[in-house]
């Protein structure tokens, strides 16, 4: 252990790489040498704006959360992992005393050290220390790439099985085809629902996500000269009942409405197009106000929930289910970058694809020294 480059975000647009120093571990710590970052919408967000919502870069901050690596040192007390382990890290350290930790909604702790969220560094570093029972040994058929998708598979999961609560045979729409949005597919897919229907305004993302994990798709239509965003999320609605076949109750009826777009009209026809008594959670940040329709939502009895990252045995689900082979996370790998690479793969994911015009779902940044090659 000699050094410890980092790729640091100084300002809006302004990265660079610094050798920082080599973290010390407490007694239930672990200190794992980062192999595989997957690069998310948030990271590209803070390069490119420097905040989000309330979370401002004010001092320069290590980017990266979506990571995997092997353990290189454990402090006494651990007893999970050791020295070698390959194992997915979540990202955010708890207190564990406030009254959300202490009632199992940890991921609403006001205290948590969160990985590349201002004021605190991320894992496109060398080291990264974590305290031991956030550090999931990797199963044998898992790879390190698939290590690191488990942080936006916990996304989904969160909001999927544990906030929605789906049930086998339910049927799903998933608004937004971006990664966390087919990874809800995914997840519904897994956990036996009947009907996933994709819903995206870019056909190439949704031909994706019918290969991948939807049973059917749909394309919203464009905008009419004088239309209000209401009155085009009704018409989209109806647009959906009509060539979808969906109803309001019954076996055609949609149980689950999940937003992985943070567009305002996905919201609007989402709540139009639940079931009487559905259920619809919202998962994706976009816009930060919306108009609704709230006396359907009254009338329906629709169940609205929020959605945030991820809480207790969300990433355990998230490892047991693409062991199983459930979840196949390989196809959301299209672009991979070696460490000194990194502007380059934040520049390919802000683009949306690469020069060579293919299409970008998940990029991943390997760690220092290690080959993109090697998953
Ligand atoms: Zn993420
Ligand atoms: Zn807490």
């Amino acid at each position: 252990m000699s050094d410890n480059p980092s790729f640091v975000l100084r300002a809006v647009e302004d990265v660079v790489y610094e050798d920082r120093p080599i973290p010390d571990i407490f007694d239930d710590e672990v200190l794992v040498e980062v192999k595989k970052t997957g690069i998310c919408g948030s990271d590209v967000h803070y390069l490119t704006h420097g905040r989000i919502a309330d979370f401002v870069v004010e001092k320069p901050m290590v980017l990266g959360h979506e990571s995997s690596g092997i353990v290189s040192k454990v402090g006494k007390k651990v007893k999970n992992v050791k020295v070698g382990d390959r194992v997915a890290m979540e990202p955010g350290a708890t207190c564990r005393v406030c009254e959300d930790c202490k009632r199992g909604k940890y991921e609403l702790c006001p205290d948590i050290v969160f990985a590349a969220t201002p004021p605190y560094d991320g894992t496109l570093a060398r080291y990264y220390r974590i305290p031991s029972d956030l550090a999931y040994k990797l199963p044998d058929n898992l790879t390190l790439e698939d290590g690191a998708m488990m942080e936006p598979l916990s996304v989904a999961i969160h909001s999927v099985a544990n906030i929605a609560g789906l049930r086998s045979n339910q049927n799903v729409v998933v608004f937004g085809a971006g990664p966390v949005g087919l990874l809800c597919m995914a997840v519904a897919k897994a956990l036996g629902a009947s009907r996933v229907i994709a819903v995206d305004i870019v056909k190439e993302r949704l031909d994706f996500a019918k290969s991948y994990a939807a049973t059917e798709t749909y394309v919203p239509p464009p905008f009419q000269a004088g239309e209000s965003r209401i009155q085009y999320s009704q018409r989209n609605a109806q647009q959906m009942r009509d060539q979808l076949g969906i109803e309001d109750r019954g076996p055609k009826a949609i149980d689950l409405v999940v937003d992985a777009s943070g567009a305002e009209v996905s919201i609007q026809t989402g709540i139009l197009i639940a079931r009487t008594g559905g259920t619809y959670v919202q998962v994706g940040m976009g816009t930060p106000e919306v108009t609704i329709p709230i006396t359907l939502l009254l009338i329906k009895e629709i169940t609205f929930k929020g959605s945030f990252r991820y809480g207790p045995g969300d990433y355990a689900l998230a490892i047991a289910l693409a062991a199983q082979g459930k979840i196949d996370l390989k196809p959301l790998i299209t672009h991979r970058f070696a460490f000194n690479e990194a502007i380059e793969a934040f520049k390919t994911t802000k683009a949306g694809k690469s020069a060579d015009g293919k299409g970008v779902i998940k990029a991943v940044i390997s760690g220092p020294d290690v080959s993109p090659n090697d998953f």
